[in-house]
């Protein structure tokens, strides 16, 4: 079977964004509204000449209560999945308390964890995406989703650890 990356993170961080950069095209659906649901979470992808299966996770319905515990019943069923984790933290917000509980799981799952610090536009909003060493994960990664600055190379980490 393919390795399988999944790619995790509160809603409106730019998951499905960095999914549709990775398989090239629009395919994972793109909302401003936060939590809205499709069926297709898992895609055939290739990165640098590896093959894998790639998670987006964010549309599942569950029957939890609130936003927190939602995500982080997405992480841990999408973490359980995954071989290696792309933790996607919106870089202008900083951390939260709901990522701040994803990372408990994540430390739980012994998974290996690429940062994304994603929302990096530009030069200049690199220092915000220092604040996620907080996070205690490593390396944060700056990357533009949504422009592309920047995901060749956590891109290429991601496949690294994979
Ligand atoms: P998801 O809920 O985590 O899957 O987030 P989406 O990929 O649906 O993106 C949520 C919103 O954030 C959309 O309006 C995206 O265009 C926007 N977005 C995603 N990535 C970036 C980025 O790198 N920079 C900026 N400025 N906006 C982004
Ligand atoms: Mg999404």
């Amino acid at each position: 079977a393919l390795p399988v990356l999944a790619v995790i993170g509160r809603p409106n961080v730019g998951k499905s964004t960095l999914v549709n950069r990775v398989l090239g095209h629009r395919e994972a659906v793109v909302q401003d509204v936060p939590g809205v649901t499709r069926d297709r979470v898992m895609y055939p992808a290739e990165w640098a000449g590896r093959n894998f299966t790639l998670i987006d996770t964010g549309g599942w319905e569950l029957d939890v209560a609130g936003m927190a515990a939602s995500v982080a019943k997405q992480a841990e069923i999408a973490v359980e999945l995954a071989d290696a984790v792309m933790f996607v933290v919106d870089a202008t917000v900083g951390p939260t308390d709901t990522d701040e509980q994803v990372v408990r799981l994540l430390r739980r799952s012994g998974k290996p964890v690429v940062l994304v610090a994603n929302k990096v536009d530009s030069s200049m909003q690199e220092a915000d995406a220092t604040t996620l060493w907080s996070l205690g994960l490593g390396q944060p990664w700056p990357v533009s989703a949504l422009h592309g600055r920047g995901s060749g190379d956590v891109l290429d980490e991601a496949i690294r650890v994979l």
